[in-house]
């Protein structure tokens, strides 16, 4: 299977200024194209396998991104887009202003700049697209592994 020839992602404003949320939307523009890759953007965390998240993290926003990523199936993987998605940028001396977005959930890959360039956006997601097709073969990996681990007891439980 080839997770990574259609992958879903789905964006967040966690608090950025909106310089890299125009900077995605202009990614996925015909000009930059990265539906190209077969990505499309949904609004539901639930059919999302790419997480792209800008903006810093602050106490209003963390509950939100923590439920968008509990609520992706897994394996997923994390894109912090800009400088303030990475360590909080301008805004890491706030007062309510936690930190990038590592602070509340892993990150897989971080794209820099202030604002990010849709090329830089692009890259980013493509590197997300190798490490989602490597977790689905160890997800799948694990799946059977556990459905042999419980084939194996119920014959046990069978023989006993
Ligand atoms: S990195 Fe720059 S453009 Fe992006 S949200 Fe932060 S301040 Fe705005």
């Amino acid at each position: 299977m080839f997770f990574k020839k259609s992958p879903w992602i789905i964006h967040y404003d966690a608090t950025s200024c909106n310089g890299c949320d125009i900077e995605v939307i202009a990614s996925l523009t015909p000009m930059y194209d990265l539906e190209r890759f077969g990505i499309v953007n949904t609004g539901n965390p639930k059919h999302a396998d790419i997480f792209v998240i800008t903006g810093s993290v602050n106490e209003s926003s963390r509950t939100v991104v923590k439920n968008i990523y509990d609520q992706m199936p897994n394996p997923k993987v994390v894109v912090a887009v800009g400088i303030c998605a990475t360590s909080g940028g301008v805004f890491r001396e706030c007062y309510n202003v936690l930190g990038g977005v590592d602070r509340v959930i892993p990150v897989d890959v971080y794209v820099p700049g202030c604002a990010a360039r849709p090329e830089s956006i692009i890259d980013g997601i493509i590197a997300a697209l190798d490490i989602l097709e490597r977790r689905h073969v160890e997800f799948r990996k694990a799946k059977s592994e556990a459905r042999r681990q419980e084939n194996k007891l119920r014959r046990y439980h069978l023989n006993d």
